[in-house]
């Protein structure tokens, strides 16, 4: 019997890494709802909509019919990647630059209800692994199976920082905190569908938790 698995949480936690190891482990599809926010933010950033200025909502509203979002399966890399109008942009979206953008965008209502729209399509039948900050509380509030990550500030943003640098993205530690810490302050308070667990949730800490540790307990709980 096939389930759809909901694994939201704050910036950093894992929670990319977990879900593809468990899709891959069971055969699911997965589905990265943030590498979506991020490209549409790489559109606004790209046509002025939002800068170091500030965010025109009305310029994003306007644009979003023309912002087409598509994914497709590397087999190389074992997962799906994200294309922006026709374009691969799977490495661009990790910039640190996009991350400093991404939450005001994701607080626009109507940039969540065109995602919202294409996640609920996606994962129409079971078998989906789908990362995010709304899986469980908005886009399948019926999912068999929801987790909630948590981990300290530090610990997230030591991780994020060793990425970005191996990505060679030139960012320094304490830039890479602000961001992680700010994304979140703004993912829980904002208005739309702000960023709480889901009241059936798991809640797994792993600030001080291996890799495989935290993936054979989700490993069980997704075989039960
Ligand atoms: O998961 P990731 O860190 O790539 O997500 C980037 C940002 O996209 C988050 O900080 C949040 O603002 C937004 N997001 C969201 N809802 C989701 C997934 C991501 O608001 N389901």
């Amino acid at each position: 019997r096939k389930i759809t698995i909901a694994i939201d949480g704050f910036s950093s936690t894992g929670k990319s890494t977990v879900a593809k190891k468990l899709a891959a482990e069971l055969g699911y599809v997965y589905v990265d709802t943030g590498a979506m926010y991020r490209a549409v933010t790489l559109y606004a950033l790209n046509n002025d909509i939002i800068g170091d200025s500030g965010c025109n909502k009305r310029a994003m509203k306007k644009h979003l019919p023309e912002i087409k979002l598509h994914f497709e399966f590397n087999e190389k890399l074992g997962y799906a990647e994200i294309y922006l109008n026709g374009k691969n942009v799977e490495k661009e979206i990790r910039m640190l630059r996009v991350s400093s953008f991404v939450s005001p965008i994701a607080a626009i209502k109507e940039v969540r209800v065109k995602l919202v729209e294409i996640q609920q399509e996606m994962g129409k039948n079971k078998g989906i692994v789908m990362d995010g900050r709304d899986i469980g509380t908005v886009v399948f509030p019926d999912a068999e199976l929801k987790l909630f990550l948590t981990a300290s500030a530090e610990t997230r943003a030591h991780r994020r920082y060793k990425e970005l640098l191996d990505r060679g993205d030139e960012v320094s530690y304490e830039q890479v905190l602000k961001n992680v810490t700010d994304r979140d302050y703004i993912d829980s308070h904002r208005e739309n569908s702000p960023l709480v667990k889901a009241e059936d949730a798991i809640e797994i800490d792993n600030s001080d938790m291996g890799l495989e540790e935290q993936f054979e307990r989700i490993y069980g709980y997704a075989l039960r």
